[in-house]
Parts: C-alpha cells; structure tokens; sequence
C-alpha cells in the first residue's frame, strides 16, 4: 500500500510544502513521485467493488473521480495554498467554469469585475446568462459599485488581482467583506499573482483557482487547473461536478505539475526580481509612455499591492510612444523574448493585448480597462536580466 512520506508536525514554509507535501510513496520507495497512468482500478473481489461503490472501503474507482498522483498534486496545492481541500482540473478554465457552475442556480445573480481574462468574462457574460443566471460587471476598484451591484439573489462575486493585462489591484479583504455581508461568496482567479505571492483565502475569500498552465506548471508544457476552498465545497459540489461532467486533469499532467510545484517558488521570485529590474528601466525609457508594475510607486494602487502581495509579480505591462504600429514595430524586434498570448513561463513572452486576447471586446470596452493600441504585456522569465533589458531596449530604439 502507498505510505505517505512523515513531514514534521509543525507549520512549513512555502518553498518545503511544495516540494515535498502529499507524497504517497509505493511499496517500492521511490525518490520521485510516481506517474500512475491508469484508468482504473482492480478490485480484489466483487465484495470490494460495492463496498468502494457505496464508500465503504477508502479507495480509488475511476481516474474521471480521482488518481493517486492527481491527488498528491492537489493536496500540496491545499497545503501551498492554506485550502482545507483542492480538486485538479484539466485545464484553468475548466477551474473556474467549475467553481461556479458547480453550486450557483438559474434565478441566482453573480458580479464579478470588468477586467478578466477573456474566457472568464465570456463565462459570467455570455455562458451564465444562458442558463438564466443574471451578472452584474463593476469596476472592480470601486468598493461602492460592488456594495450598489448586490441583489438579494446574489450569490457570487468573481475577480482576479492583478487584472490582465493592466495590473490592477482590487482590495480582496474588503471585497469579500461586501460578499459576505450580502450572503455571497468570493471567488478569487490568484493565477497573476501565484500561491506564492498572494494568499486569497486568508484574506476572506471563498473560493480560489488557478490555470495551473502558467507559473505552476511555469515551463510552457501541459494544461492544467486547480479550485481550492473548503472541505465542505470541494468534496461536495464541485467533486460531484468534475465527477460527473468530467473537466478532470490527466495523471501526466499532474505529474508535470508536481514537479512544476518543486521548482515554483524559486522561479517566480526570480521572475518577479527580473521583472521589478525590467520595470525600472522601462519607467525610464524615452520611448515608453506609461508602465504598470504593482511594487513601483508610480503604481496607483501600490499601497494596496504591498499590503496583500508579497511582491509585484511576473509581469510588467507598458505603452510605448506611438500606436499599434509602433507596438507591432517593437514587438517584431525583439530577439529572445517570443510574440505569444501565453504567461507564466520561463521564457519572456510578449503579447499586444489589444489584437489578440482583447480583440473581442468593442473598442470604448477596451478604453474602458485601460487596453490601448499602444498597450504591451511582458511575461518576464528565468533569463538573466540584463540580457532581457539589452533585447528591449534594442527594439525600442526602431520606434
Ligand atoms: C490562462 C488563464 C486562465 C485560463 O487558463 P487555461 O489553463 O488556459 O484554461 C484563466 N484565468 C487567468 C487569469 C489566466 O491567465
């Protein structure tokens, strides 16, 4: 039988949880955790099979329902994160599709913030509205548009913080007091700011999720997601949800997760160093018009961004001088950070929001969020900094 590895009983530090909690070591003994590839699970009698039907005997049934090395991931992602329980996704999206539409009922309301991640707007916009649940979308800034938002029938409030791409801060404590006070509960998408920045939970909210594509995952390889919240949650509605509609993440995939997980903390203070260093520099370009860093005191929220994170995070995001041609101009010379949409990964990525995750939205809906055709989002990665700011700065000076 598998043996989980004794950790010593008092309270560990990030870094140690995420290499070694939840571990379920085999009869074998190995170092490294084990990829079980399976499907499913041999009964030693039919006796056994009902008794694992009807919860009886502990035990696996179906990798749909659960798989030993999805559950080591998902319970050092609880213990990372302070959850009293996880559950693994297949993707970040399937996260966050989860962790409402799991609980929430036609005739229920929902308001979430304008700035999101394009997919979950089109979750709390378009896809809610369709199975007669009504959203309400704020300025996530504003404290007195959230209090004049609730109704009596709401019962989620949704935002992720930093927002995408501009880096704003929404207050998550005094937000989930709003909530609660309304009866509802907070869903935090934490992916901008990592378990290892910020901590959602802690500070009042409900429900927390993750792409685990981006830094935990952190080396641009497999899909993944994660819904921490409370034990009752977790292992009622949204375990009977991914049970039974299947967005379930791939044992492989959580392998590459847990392993992700080990080297997480290292790479994003590394990243977030570089970035800060980046950000610094760009503030001081002729050539750049505005950057948005959250620890920079240009920051408007940085007081805000001290208090509930423990630093500025992987990304840095700027307008350069000019428009979409000189954005594209930039873009197109920079030699070792690469154009793509994605973010969290050892290699600096670089996306123009305004013709790619953003195009969907009408153009005064992009004014609106502070998403202008200047607007670049720098995913900073694990290169050495200096060669980072000599290719940017190589590429401003064609604009
Ligand atoms: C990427 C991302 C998602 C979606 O995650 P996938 O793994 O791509 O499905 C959701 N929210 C935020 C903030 C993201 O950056």
């Amino acid at each position: 039988m598998a043996q989980k590895p004794p950790l010593p009983n008092r309270k560990l530090k990030p870094a140690t949880i995420a290499v070694h909690d939840g571990a379920l070591r085999s009869q074998f003994g190995e170092t490294s955790e084990a990829l079980f590839l399976t499907q499913g699970y041999v009964y030693e009698s039919m006796e056994q099979a009902e008794a694992r039907f009807n919860n009886t005997d502990p035990g696996f049934q179906y990798s749909r329902f659960s798989n030993p090395t999805v559950s080591m991931f998902e319970q050092r992602m609880a213990s990372l994160e302070g959850a009293e329980d996880a559950r693994g996704t297949a993707t970040g999206m399937a996260a966050v599709t989860a962790s409402l539409l799991s609980w929430v009922n036609a005739g229920d309301h929902i308001v979430a913030a304008k700035a999101l991640f394009g997919s979950c707007r089109y979750i709390v916009e378009d896809l809610a509205p369709r199975f007669g649940i009504t959203t309400t979308l704020v300025n996530g800034a504003d404290l007195d548009a959230w209090r004049a938002a609730v109704k009596p029938n709401t019962k989620a409030f949704f935002i992720e913080t930093p927002t995408n791409p501009t880096l704003e801060i929404y207050d998550i404590a005094a937000i989930a007091e709003i909530a609660h006070k309304a009866g509802a509960k907070l869903i935090v998408d934490n992916v901008f700011a990592t378990p290892i920045f910020q901590k959602p939970l802690a500070l009042g909210a409900d429900i927390v999720c993750y792409s685990a594509t981006k830094h935990i995952d952190g080396q641009g390889r497999v899909l993944g997601g994660v819904v921490l919240g409370s034990k009752e949650f977790i292992s009622g509605p949204l375990q009977m949800f991914v049970r039974q509609t299947g967005p379930s993440l791939s044992p492989f995939n959580a392998w590459v997760m847990l392993k992700g997980l080990e080297t997480l903390a290292l790479r994003v203070e590394k990243q977030a160093a570089n970035a800060a260093k980046i950000a610094d520099f760009l503030a001081g370009h002729p050539k750049i018009a505005r950057v948005f860093y959250p620890f920079r005191d240009d920051h408007p929220q940085v007081a805000l961004a001290r208090k509930q994170m423990t630093s500025g995070s992987t990304l840095v995001a700027f307008d350069v001088k000019g428009a979409k041609a000189e954005a594209f101009r930039f873009g197109g010379a920079l030699e070792i950070v690469k154009i793509t949409n994605n973010l969290g990964d050892a290699k600096s990525l670089i996306t123009h929001p305004a013709t790619t995750t953003h195009q969907r939205l009408a153009p005064e809906a992009r004014a609106e969020l502070g998403i202008s055709d200047a607007l670049l989002r720098l995913s900073v990665g694990l290169e050495d900094a200096d060669d980072l700011i000599e290719d940017l700065d190589g590429a401003l000076r064609t604009i």
